[in-house]
């Protein structure tokens, strides 16, 4: 491709609203144009890119037996009334709906599990026809709060989305770990640092759900590792050994202290020169059923965070959010700060995190302004809570397999895979005809990646303050032949002839045969990114050319030959 022919567009500034480098860099770099808040026009650059990264994903899938298809992206309202999914992503806000002429009720996919379910129900009967794993890749469509960050959140973005049919618990297991293996040479293939964690597999719960993070300061996810064990999952999820706390020691009768004005943990442990670790906080939300809400009590040791999301697993309910003051006097009788297990009214559920299991004499709120209890005993001065891991993990803290201590990253979600079961199969009664005769729900798996999103992350990652630094697999070209001076005959002629070579060598190379001056096309080469670049400049008369790495901007004056063998010996050619 000669880049005279091509629409190169490069701007000067970044846009206001680009926070992170690869969003001003594709946006300088005119690879991407916003078209309005979270909808992108991929320029020609970057869909050469896309491309690229879609054929990757397209061959991985491939090889481990999956099958394209395509399905619409405008589904009828009836399909997710039948998963029981519309109410909840109505009122979530993510789904984008629309009426025909006649009136009738669509909504733009977020996700396809309604579509392939009903797809798979209509044409697979037997177990005979099974396990299969069908997938396309296409636009999504997800009405985000906040879309930014360019690619990384937008509002409609390019998905890999795939579903696997399997007949049983131990064939899904199979199909999980195919994609996991996919999944793994596609972001290697990409030339991305990434790491798979265990990911919140929400209330369905089960074994079987990860996450594939692109390592970046910029993530939006939070993920704990260790690395004398490997164990790494996102904070939503993470589990650790709790840091130890004193022991209460026998039971003791229960005391009501004064404490005016007292009411933080940090307070308290000054107040009464107790460790955090003796306290029980008591925190009151308002927890989101499908047809209903409640106020719940959630108690957490002092020197512990709750985790929202694993308090919303807990109660198996659609969302929790903290109570207000009102309802916190309303409920408990006292202001925010002394809210406590004993004399809770009877209605309201208590859950403990299992740290508190067994442990006695805590220091609680009493439910009355201005005072706190000693001695709390859970099960003599209140009702025994319901126990469950409903802590926040945090680095320092000794990985669960007692390994070695958790580190903290930021990352990327590139990519999904997770176990399904039988959610959809069963809600939308699509079954298959098992080998003992039964109508039997097939056992799902779902897996995602971002492809739009994986193309921004490999920029993140890629980058230095004159523009990006393409992963060659993914580049929109691999290399760029310049000619400096278009015209100078021997430049051209030169520039020609090695563009020809690459071309030969089966490299996707472009030629810089703009007639620009040679500042801004040294600039405009940094700042799209390609992984190599040959200038042919001064020395064409002498056969000398300049070779440039784009990765650390590596610059060497190089006999043309040379300069060639080494760009092909670069790409493995
Ligand atoms: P997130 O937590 O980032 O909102 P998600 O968990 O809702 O993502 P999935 O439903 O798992 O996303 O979708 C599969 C993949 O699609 C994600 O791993 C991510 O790479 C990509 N993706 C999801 N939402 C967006 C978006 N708004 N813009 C771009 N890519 C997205
Ligand atoms: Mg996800």
């Amino acid at each position: 491709m000669r880049l005279s022919q091509l629409l190169i567009a490069t701007l000067r500034e970044d846009p206001a609203d680009a926070e992170i480098p690869s969003h001003k860099l594709l946006a300088r770099g005119g690879y991407i144009v916003k078209t309005a808040s979270g909808l992108y026009t991929y320029g020609p650059l970057m869909w050469r890119t896309l491309k690229k990264i879609i054929e990757i994903v397209r061959e991985e899938l491939d090889r481990e037996g999956a099958q394209e298809l395509m399905m619409p992206m405008m589904h009828p309202k009836e399909l997710w009334v039948r998963s029981g999914r519309y109410d909840r992503y109505k009122a979530d806000g993510i789904l984008f709906t629309l009426q025909d002429q006649k009136g009738s009720e669509y909504c733009l996919g977020p996700t396809h599990e309604e579509v392939i379910t009903d797809f798979a129900d209509t044409l697979i009967n037997s177990y005979k026809q099974l396990p299969v794993n069908l997938y396309q890749i296409q636009d999504k469509f997800r009405d985000e709060i906040r879309p930014r960050y360019g690619l990384m959140r937008g509002r409609e973005f390019i998905m890999m989305d795939a579903y696997s049919f399997d007949v049983d618990q131990a064939g899904l297991d199979e199909a999980y770990a195919k994609m996991d293996r996919a999944y793994r040479r596609i972001f290697e293939r990409c030339g991305l640092e990434f790491r798979s964690v265990q990911a919140d597999a929400g209330a369905i719960g089960g074994s079987g759900s990860e996450e594939f993070m692109v390592i970046a300061d910029s993530g939006e996810d939070s993920i704990l590792y260790c690395e004398e064990s490997g164990y790494a999952a996102n904070v939503e999820k993470a589990t650790s050994i709790a840091p130890e706390a004193p022991d209460g020691g026998p039971v003791k009768d229960l005391e009501k202290h004064e404490t005016p004005d007292i009411r933080t943990v940090e307070q308290l442990v000054g107040f009464f020169s107790m460790s955090a670790g003796a306290m029980a906080k008591t925190v009151l939300y308002k927890a989101t059923w499908k047809d209903e809400d409640a106020v719940v009590a959630v108690m957490m040791r002092g020197d512990l965070d709750i985790n929202e999301v694993k308090l919303v697993n807990a109660l198996d309910c659609l969302a929790v959010e903290l109570c207000d003051e009102e309802t916190v006097k309303k409920v408990t009788g006292a202001e925010v700060g002394f809210a406590g297990p004993v004399g809770l009214p009877e209605e309201v559920r208590v859950l403990a995190d299992l740290t508190l299991k067994g442990r006695t004499n805590l220091l609680t709120g009493c439910n009355e302004t201005g005072y706190h209890c000693l001695n709390v005993n859970p099960g003599r001065d209140c009702k025994e809570p319901e126990f469950h891991d409903l802590r926040t993990a945090k680095a320092g803290e000794t990985s669960p397999d007692g390994k070695g201590p958790l580190k903290q990253a930021r990352g990327i979600e590139v990519g999904h895979i997770f176990k399904l079961g039988t959610k959809y199969s069963s809600a939308m009664q699509a079954t298959f005809m098992a080998e003992n005769g039964k109508p039997t729900p097939f056992v799902m798996g779902c897996y995602g990646i971002g492809v739009s999103r994986t193309a921004q992350s490999a920029v993140e990652q890629n980058n230095d303050a004159a523009g990006i630094q393409w992963p060659a697999p993914i580049a929109p070209f691999e290399a760029a032949v310049v000619c400096v001076d278009v015209k100078k005959e021997d430049q051209v002629a030169l520039a020609e002839q090695v563009y020809a070579e690459l071309k030969a060598a089966g490299i996707d190379a472009c030629l810089d045969d703009r007639p620009l001056r040679a500042g801004p096309k040294f600039k405009d080469m940094e700042l799209l990114g390609f992984p190599y670049c040959i200038y042919v400049g001064r020395g064409a008369a002498d056969g000398q050319v300049e070779f440039v790495v784009r990765k650390g901007q590596q610059k060497e004056d190089l006999p043309v030959a040379d300069a060639v063998a080494k760009l092909k010996a670069a790409l493995g050619r």
